[in-house]
């Protein structure tokens, strides 16, 4: 059976031990999308390619193998975003940020790529709160995706909103005067948080970014589950 070697740029986003010593990984290249390889004893004591199969891992990867069965042969690390790992709430984020860089990647998608890997790069050596990096990299995502949402405006009659917001299916975000007969109510607190025009407190940072998510959700079809929502309730 002929093998060929492909060459990606490629971040891990999940990994989950097999066999004894092996790892399955998933990956999304940046050209490619979302990629299976198994990185073959890698949990065996000093293993070399051990950090190929870490979630977060950023690297040159040599995959072989045809037919989407292949297996890690090299891996040249770029970043490992590893500083991500000493806080919980920033290692939150970044399972958000690598559920959704998944999910968003069935077919390549560069913009989404490069968008997460900037939101990791902030989360290591930024100074954002991780609510906050979490809301503008959804905010992102949506934008990427032509779903972009403002909730400074009102996107029926333009009015500046300074007041609880709605969101329909068909206008995106409205003002009280223009929701009409149904919409789901964003309170002012969350509106202005989601508008980048207030601070807020931690939990109803969390239930701000809830609701955006499930705006990805119900505009994307990508549905966010991580443990940045289920753990920090
Ligand atoms: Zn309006």
């Amino acid at each position: 059976m002929q093998t060929a070697d492909v060459k990606v740029k490629a971040v891990v986003t999940r990994a989950v031990p097999y066999n004894e010593s092996d790892m399955i990984v998933t990956l999304v290249g940046v050209d490619r999308g979302v990629l299976t390889a198994t990185a073959k004893g890698c949990l065996k004591p000093r293993a070399k390619l051990r950090y190929a199969a870490e979630p977060m891992n950023f690297g040159d990867y040599v995959l072989s193998g045809r037919n989407g069965r292949y297996v890690i042969t090299e891996c040249s690390q770029i970043e490992s975003f590893s500083k991500i790992t000493t806080d919980i709430e920033k290692y939150y984020a970044a399972s958000l940020v690598l559920e959704t860089l998944q999910k968003g990647s069935r077919e390549a998608n560069p913009d989404l790529f490069i968008l997460a890997l900037k939101t990791l790069d902030t989360l290591a050596y930024g100074e954002e709160e991780a609510d906050d990096t979490v809301r503008d990299f959804l905010l992102g995502f949506l934008d990427i995706s032509g779903n972009g949402l403002d909730f400074a405006h009102c996107n029926v009659c333009k009015c500046d909103i300074d007041s609880n917001a709605y969101f329909k299916d068909a206008d995106g975000i409205v003002c009280e005067h223009c929701r009409g007969l149904d919409g789901i109510l964003i309170d002012n607190v969350t509106r202005a948080y989601l508008a980048k025009q207030s601070n807020t407190t931690h939990p109803l940072k969390i239930k701000s970014n809830i609701l955006l998510a499930d705006f990805v959700y119900m505009t994307t079809g990508v549905r966010i589950s991580t443990h940045y929502f289920t753990e920090q309730l």
